[in-house]
């Protein structure tokens, strides 16, 4: 009997055996990195989740560039993982290099603004602003985390109010409140893997499910929420598509209760320049954009329209500025001001992003006909430059229905195999990313390890 998945759990583990010793074989390099690593770090890494990787340890990279990276035991990989996002622009793109390398000689941190400032903010304005409804008034981070933090206070503080509401098995960094989901009985509790919440989140959050209005309007009722913050399209736990309509009525429903609309765009960049916002027209007060704006230099910001922000204004005196939790000291820096005015101006363009969506369709295309040949029960999302499989013949439309196609022992298996073959996918969803540097075979490198895998699997 297969299981849901449609793959016999026993030849899955025989599969996985297979690709774990082919891994420690081709690795020897990579291993001994690890296991010094081990001494003086964490699970060996500077960085938990790096951990994360299947096949025992990670691959040690010594070099990366473009769309791909080459590991320390000099094999060469196509990166359709590109650092979750941070590297959407391709790894180390010239133009961005060329301006930090610039920048890093005549100053790094000041706490001084830089003239790359209102260039980033204008930009920015051109892409997430609309006519009618403009985001206009920006402020640096370094994370999107930060970025999230930052407008959940402003929100709290402007309109006086706690709680805010988030969508059921979100992602938006290491927010505190952002870590809860509903019970069966639909309590908000910690959402699992939670690591010491500071309070139950109970008290801090509300959390509905995605593309679900009843429920976001039956909290926005109780005329106690300070913010909606939520991904434009979730891409946290595998790619959940709004329906329809969603987000007309969230925003009419969000207006009618005073509560402020957060859209955390940083990962829906890959839907086009200016995220899902510009590409689906929405009105959001506030947008959040991170990682990938600075090519790879730490580098986030906030947009919020203008309204907001004479708000926020009014109401934070000058003389506590700097103590209220918004802002940080290496925030806006030159460093990441130039990479970002770069990246923005001349990687990550209006153009680029043309290409990069062709190539996520062709991943898509490949991916589909391999799962159709074998009848797989699974099926293929897109969003932008972003795609990924998932198991389940459907489509879900919210978070709990995605974590519940989740397999890790077959994710584990998949992505192994594809770093055999020299493809690197995201360790958490079965997710490529396509960046201005990817060409049509780097798509194909993973279409050919995909159907050798399904072939191992089911053929
Ligand atoms: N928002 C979203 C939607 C994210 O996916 C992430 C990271 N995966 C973050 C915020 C946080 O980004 P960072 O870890 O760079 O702070």
């Amino acid at each position: 009997e297969p299981a849901r998945t449609g793959v016999h759990a026993a030849r899955l583990a025989a599969a996985y055996a297979d690709e774990l010793a082919r891994f420690a074989a081709d690795h020897p390099r990579c291993a001994a990195l690890a296991e010094r690593g081990r001494a003086h770090m964490p699970y060996g890494v500077p960085m938990s989740w790096m951990a994360k990787w299947p096949g025992g340890f990670p691959v040690h990279v010594a070099e990366a560039s473009g769309a791909h990276f080459v590991c320390a035991d000099g094999h060469e990989h196509v990166d359709l993982c590109l650092g979750d996002t941070g590297a959407m622009s391709g790894h180390s793109p010239g133009p961005t290099v060329r301006a930090v390398a610039a920048q890093a000689a005549r100053g790094i941190t000041t706490m001084l603004p830089t003239a790359d400032a209102a260039v980033v903010a204008e930009e920015l304005t051109r892409r997430f602003g609309t006519a009618e409804r403009p985001v206009d008034q920006w402020q640096m981070t370094l994370t999107a985390t930060d970025a999230n933090r930052h407008l959940v206070r402003y929100a709290r503080h402007v309109t006086r109010r706690q709680p805010v509401a988030v969508m059921d098995f979100c992602y938006h960094g290491t927010v505190d409140e952002t870590f809860a989901t509903l019970d069966p009985d639909g309590r908000v509790v910690p959402r699992r893997g939670t690591i010491g919440a500071p309070v139950p989140p109970a008290t801090t959050t509300a959390v509905v499910p995605f593309n679900d209005l009843d429920a976001i309007e039956r909290e926005l009722a109780t005329g106690t929420v300070a913010a909606v913050l939520l991904e434009p399209a979730m891409t946290n736990i595998g790619i959940v598509l709004p329906d329809p309509g969603y987000h007309e009525a969230l925003r009419d429903l969000t207006r009618r209760h005073g509560t402020l609309l957060v859209v955390d765009e940083t990962h829906t960049l890959c839907a086009g320049p200016g995220g899902c916002t510009a590409a689906w027209g929405l009105e959001p007060d506030a947008v959040v954009v991170g990682k990938t704006i600075g090519g790879g230099v730490p580098s986030a910001a906030f947009g919020m329209t203008s309204q907001l922000t004479e708000r926020v204004v009014a109401s934070v005196g000058l003389e506590d500025v700097d103590v209220g939790g918004v802002g940080g000291t290496l925030a806006g820096n030159a460093l990441s001001l130039a990479a970002t005015r770069a990246t923005l101006t001349e990687v990550l363009t209006d153009d680029a992003f043309v290409a990069m969506e062709r190539l996520a369709v062709a991943w898509a295309d490949g991916v589909r006909s391999v799962v159709e040949r074998h009848g797989l029960p699974w099926h293929v999302t897109r969003l932008g430059c972003r795609a990924e499989y998932a198991f389940a013949p459907r489509a879900p439309r919210h978070g709990a229905e995605a974590a519940a196609s989740d397999d890790f022992a077959l994710q584990q298996y998949l992505h192994l195999q594809a770093l055999n073959r020299r493809v690197l996918l995201t360790p958490f969803h079965n997710m490529a990313l396509m960046s201005p540097a990817t060409v049509d075979a780097d798509v194909d490198a993973h279409t050919r390890a995909f159907a050798e895998a399904a072939a191992a699997l089911v053929g």
